[in-house]
């Protein structure tokens, strides 16, 4: 579906003066534009704020300058720069991307709606970001900031999720959407979700849209977009063995799908007399056990229960840092480390890997206790 407005058109032209004197230019990805540069910054700006996307930003392209470079690195130093972003499948998706682009199109990013719509972790509006942006192909986008804006605006009922009210906010985006000026159009609406119709106290005042939208008029953007319809996360517990030799402690791969896929991660227990097993198995008779903390992901809350142990923990100082004997034990667990490939990894000399981000944060914490201990 392309864009059918015009920029004279009163919705586009109040958005477009905005734009002007308020919108966003001078953004990394915005300097001498590329459909790579853009492409990046569209993937890394997906659930997260321009701030945070910035320095990430910059080191990506400075580490991997063309879509070639991108493909031909190995997915541990993609993972490893995005350590700390999230949402790590957006990673090894545009990793795959970069191969299919190589593999496909000699390493230049195609300009066809449908290539580019084809290509691994790329969805419809991200599509029309990117080719409106640097083509000025006449995309709509339906980004969040922008569903917030037509949800307030046209006074759209429903949760968005539900493909019926999606339909509909697509609709609306392109019948909104001028074909000339695009690329500023759609970073403008971007902008003023993003800072003006924020997700709580719009600055309606501030707003180009504020003589006709509908929330406004009503005084019921609260209502708008509607909210997902409520269910409580599941809660699940992992016991995160961290094993220490030395100055090194072990990790192991996550298999490269699903939950953490690709990233380095301590060895993870269902049940703590399995991670006790796996102890014994390997002759340790002490441990120490850390704080619990809580990681919460989009759909469960994962409780990390953090159990320290050295290889070599029988000669450690006892009064130093309260171990435990192992006294819980089940035989007949069959420990998940044995098959993993461990990796010793050096905190004081990291390896370019990418980490979980509460694996990031213990690996912290063991410093710490070397420094302390
Ligand atoms: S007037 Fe207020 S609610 Fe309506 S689009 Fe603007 S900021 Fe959002």
């Amino acid at each position: 579906m392309q864009a059918t407005s015009s920029a004279t058109a009163p919705f586009a032209h109040s958005v477009l003066t905005w734009f002007e004197q308020f919108g966003r230019k001078h953004l990394p990805w915005q300097q001498n534009k590329t459909l790579y540069g853009v492409w990046l910054s569209e993937v890394m700006l997906q659930q997260t704020q321009v701030a945070t996307v910035i320095p990430y930003f910059e080191r990506f392209i400075k580490t991997f300058p063309t879509i070639t470079a991108l493909a031909n690195a190995k997915q541990d130093e993609v993972l490893h720069l995005w350590t700390g972003l999230g949402y790590y499948a957006r990673a090894r998706n545009l990793h795959k991307a970069a191969q299919q682009i190589r593999d496909q199109f000699h390493g230049e990013f195609p300009q066809d709606f449908d290539q580019v719509l084809a290509l691994s972790g790329i969805g419809r509006s991200t599509a029309g970001a990117i080719l409106s942006s640097v083509l000025g192909q006449p995309y709509p986008i339906l980004d969040g900031n922008v569903k917030r804006v037509l949800s307030r605006y046209f006074c759209v009922e429903g949760w968005a999720g539900e493909k019926a009210v999606e339909n509909q906010l697509w609709a609306l985006s392109a019948e909104v959407t001028p074909r000339d000026r695009v690329a500023d159009f759609n970073q403008a609406m971007m902008d003023i979700g993003a800072l003006v119709c924020t997700r709580t106290k719009p600055k309606c005042d501030l707003c180009p849209l504020k003589q006709k939208c509908g929330a406004n008029l009503t005084n019921s953007w609260a209502e708008f977009p509607a909210k997902k319809p409520k269910k409580t996360l599941p809660e699940r517990k992992s016991y995160f063995l961290i094993l220490a030799q030395h100055n090194k402690v072990a990790l192991e791969q996550r298999p490269s799908s699903g939950l953490w896929g690709g990233l380095y991660c301590f060895p993870q227990f269902e049940t703590k007399s399995a991670l006790l097993t796996e102890l014994q198995r390997q002759g340790i008779r002490q441990y120490q056990e850390w704080t619990i903390f809580r990681h919460t992901f989009s759909h469960f809350h994962l409780d990390i229960y953090p159990i320290y142990a050295e290889l070599d923990g029988d000669n450690f100082d006892q009064d130093r840092c309260n171990w435990k004997k192992i006294e819980e034990i089940q035989a007949e667990y069959q420990s998940s480390v044995q098959s993993a490939v461990k990796y010793w990894y050096d905190p004081q000399n990291p390896e370019p890997i990418g980490l979980a981000t509460p694996v990031k944060n213990l690996l912290l914490e063991f410093q710490k206790g070397r420094k302390n201990g």
